[in-house]
């Protein structure tokens, strides 16, 4: 990854590659078990939604394949290549974990997201300026491109984290719970904010604690308590077993006309 001058270099992916594969991965924190022998693939363009209770292992799923924590066993390919050293993967943590007084502007941090394409030595030119420009244009930011970060509001925060990915022009998408916390009208600019990067190629993974919301709006849902109960769509994964399995009393399920309608008494444990 680092060349001979020390120099980023980007991994080059392999041709005809699954976006992502996951197999046996097991990651443990000082004996305590938060991910054990998960396997699954993801198509090019899938939206799927990660839900599982607090604690289920949903933030460790996505550092291993973002790269910034090594699995303790098992395998991740992003494109076929180790998830390290890519430009095409976009990681938004959550909320809690982001330095929001770190003194940038949103435009500058939607800039990042060009600084893989652009090697050490060069300055963002003209065009990298147009493309961001365009993409806080895409994600209704263009007006608070010169605010701090530490001024936007939350569902502003997280659409500038999607301006940053379509800058970057990555291929596979990671957030971390970006519409806990959010007001309905916010959740919605971010739904159709997915629609976009759909349209893009854009691979979405998303972790949340809406069951419903995961059902409503992704291709498939992939249910977690430390072992993956489930991936699929959400009438095969969201039965009264598996849900039972992830959230033992956590969950109240009600039967409806429509099917299942689960009540979820937890939230996101930020308050
Ligand atoms: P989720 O995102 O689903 O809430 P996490 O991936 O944050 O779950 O946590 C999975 C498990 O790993 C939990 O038991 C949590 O306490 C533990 N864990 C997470 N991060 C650390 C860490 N840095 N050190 C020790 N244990 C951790």
């Amino acid at each position: 990854m680092l060349g001979k001058l020390g120099v980023f270099e980007p991994v080059v992916h392999a041709t005809g590659a699954a976006i992502l594969d996951v197999y046996e991965l097991t990651v443990g924190y000082n004996g305590t078990t938060a991910l054990d022998r998960v396997t699954f693939h993801l198509n090019v363009g899938e939206r799927v939604a990660v839900v599982g209770p607090n604690g289920a292992g949903k933030s460790t799923l996505f550092k291993v394949i973002a790269g910034v924590l090594e699995p303790t066993s098992g395998d991740v390919r992003v494109a076929g290549c180790s998830p390290r050293g890519h430009i095409c993967i976009a990681y938004v943590p959550q909320r809690n974990d982001v330095d929001w007084m770190f003194p940038v502007t949103v435009e500058d941090v939607v800039m990042m997201g060009r600084f893989g394409r652009l090697g050490l030595f060069r300055r963002p030119g003209r065009q990298d300026r147009a493309v961001v420009r365009e993409c806080l244009g895409i994600v209704g930011l263009a007006e608070l491109a010169k605010r701090q970060i530490s001024e936007l509001s939350g569902g502003q925060q997280q659409r500038m984290f999607i301006a940053r990915a379509l800058a970057q022009e990555s291929t596979l998408m990671l957030m971390d719970e970006p519409l806990t916390g959010l007001d309905m009208p916010a959740q919605e600019r971010i739904l159709a904010l997915l629609d976009v990067l759909r349209m893009q190629g854009v691979t979405v993974m998303v972790a949340t604690h809406d069951l419903n919301q995961a059902a409503d709006y992704f291709d498939r849902v992939m249910l977690l308590n430390h072992r993956l109960l489930g991936i699929g769509t959400s009438a095969e994964v969201f039965t009264t077993a598996h849900l039972r399995d992830a959230y033992g009393g956590q969950l109240r399920l009600v039967e409806t006309g429509d099917g299942l309608l689960a009540l979820n008494d937890t939230c996101c444990g930020h308050g």
